[in-house]
């Protein structure tokens, strides 16, 4: 027998996840797999940059999960610093070239099966100046360690972050640790636009409390550079703000040119639409995965670009289940995402009201004040828990959490309700753990679902 052959492109989480999973399920006899990856590593932790940068985690290699040579002493025939450069469809064939070697010209592989795991590729506006040394996206192992070097060789101690979102809040903590005095650059009216901005506010307080400063509402029009020709200043519209190092985080858009070049069914937002076992549509064995393909979201109903790894590890299990053999789905998700900025910890999940009011829902809201403790237990810490509502029906619609240590993972069990379907009734009678040291009697997340009642009631008369 013939072994059939599935080749993936990308390895990383996605990628990776599928590949190693088919080949937990069929063993070389009946799978040959072949993964391309242009990039110099495999599996790797892109969530824990942000904390190498910081010094929290010490080594690069801490964040490898596993090698290349580990992925083909598994029998996985990997080539690395090989960009696939064309999906031909028809012919069940991509053709690739050797990054190292040049002269080596192109080679077509043919597939039986074929997953796409491109990822993301950050967002990098054509400014002035922006390719000027100093200047450093977050997105790969490289651009981590070229930072680093970076701080290394600067003798200046200021830092702008462009952009407020989850990776740009991260960032400006790990510059903190590293000494750094920070202005995040933010065009938004408040950071983490993933939250409303009521929520968001509560994320800028905090962070000029830390002593950020916080600067939104603001477009970064260029990097001016000095005369050594590294970056010297981000400028806006009307201020300059002094640099001696500048990080991106403006935002991530799906890595999809190869599919759109071969004629594969793309979103609104740019990424590969598939149906609930990751399969692209109507393409029966080509199937994609992680953060180049949109997902369906379980509370809208409509289908978002939303890049990141929880998921791109699961679809990739799904995959490499269904190429494998076996059964697997990945039904959508509710949109839960946490991070931190030193100790405040946000958290959201569900929808924010313009996502609400977009899916023409009628809703509302209530934001509570409680603690992450008993009042009187040592080390008691305020928390902010934002919920929405649906009116009438009162099913739970979403949840935003700002608050210090405890708050983040909170959000887990908003989320387990919300893909429950559960009604915000339903969640005050939730069986949460509670002793002193870990939440007030009523926990936070309850206190909002009580009130949210009440709510909902006033509401519909
Ligand atoms: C700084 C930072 C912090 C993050 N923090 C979190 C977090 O806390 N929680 C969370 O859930 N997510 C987080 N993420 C997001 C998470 O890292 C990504 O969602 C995840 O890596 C996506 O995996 P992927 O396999 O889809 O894509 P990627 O990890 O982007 O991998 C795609 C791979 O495909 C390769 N590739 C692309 N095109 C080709 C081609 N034509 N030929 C060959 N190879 C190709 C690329 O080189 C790349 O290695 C973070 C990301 C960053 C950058």
């Amino acid at each position: 027998m013939t072994a059939e052959r599935l080749v993936v492109i990308g390895g990383d989480a996605a990628g990776m996840s599928a590949a190693s999973q088919a080949r937990r399920l069929r063993g070389p006899d009946e799978l040959e797999i072949v993964a391309f990856e242009r990039g110099r590593f495999t599996s790797y932790s892109a969530c824990g940059i942000p904390y190498w940068v910081g010094g929290q985690v010490g080594e690069r290699d801490e964040l490898i999960a596993r090698s290349p040579e580990e992925h083909r002493a598994r029998g996985i025939d990997l080539r690395m610093r090989t960009e696939v450069v064309e999906i031909d469809v028809e012919g069940r064939r991509v053709r690739s070239r050797d990054l190292d070697d040049e002269g080596s010209g192109e080679t077509w592989t043919s597939y039986d099966k074929l997953v796409i795991a491109t990822g993301a590729r950050p967002v990098r506006p054509a400014l002035p100046g922006i390719d000027a040394p100093g200047v450093h996206g977050v997105q790969t192992l490289g651009d981590g360690q070229a930072l680093l070097d970076s701080l290394r060789g600067t003798r200046g101690r200021r830092a702008v972050v462009v952009g407020a979102g989850y990776i740009g809040v991260e960032m400006a903590e790990a510059l903190i640790h590293r000494g750094y005095e920070v202005t995040v650059v933010n065009r938004g009216a408040e950071p983490m636009s993933t939250l409303d901005a009521d929520m968001g506010r509560l994320v800028h307080e905090a962070m000029t409390g830390m002593g950020i400063t916080m600067v939104d509402d603001t477009e970064v029009t260029k990097i001016l550079t000095g005369d050594d020709g590294r970056v010297r200043a981000v400028a806006a519209e009307d201020a300059e703000y002094p640099a001696d190092v500048v990080v991106l985080g403006i935002g991530v858009r799906p890595e999809t040119a190869l599919a759109r070049d071969a004629g594969l069914p793309l979103g609104e937002h740019g990424g590969l639409l598939t149906d609930l076992a990751m399969r692209v549509r109507g393409h029966e064995d080509v199937w994609a995965g992680g953060d180049c393909v949109e997902v369906r979201d379980l509370v809208s109903g409509t289908f978002r670009h939303i890049a990141l790894g929880t998921h791109a590890n699961k679809h990739g299990q799904v995959i490499g289940s269904n190429v494998g053999g076996g059964y697997a789905t990945f039904p959508g998700v509710v949109g839960t995402a946490v991070s931190k900025v030193c100790d405040l910890e946000i958290a959201r999940t569900g929808l924010r009201e313009k996502d609400a009011r977009r899916a023409g829902l009628r809703y509302v809201t209530v934001t509570i004040e409680s603690t992450s403790r008993a009042g009187y237990y040592p080390g008691a810490a305020p928390m902010t828990v934002k919920m929405l509502a649906e009116r009438r029906t009162g099913r739970l619609l979403g949840v935003q959490i700002v608050g210090r240590e405890g708050a983040a993972k909170r959000v887990d069990v908003a989320a387990v309700a919300l893909t429950a379907g559960m009604t915000v009734e339903q969640m005050t009678a939730l069986d949460l753990g509670y002793a002193p040291p870990f939440s007030p009697v009523w926990d936070p997340v309850l206190v909002a679902a009580r009130k949210a009642v009440a709510a909902v009631r006033a509401a519909t008369g």
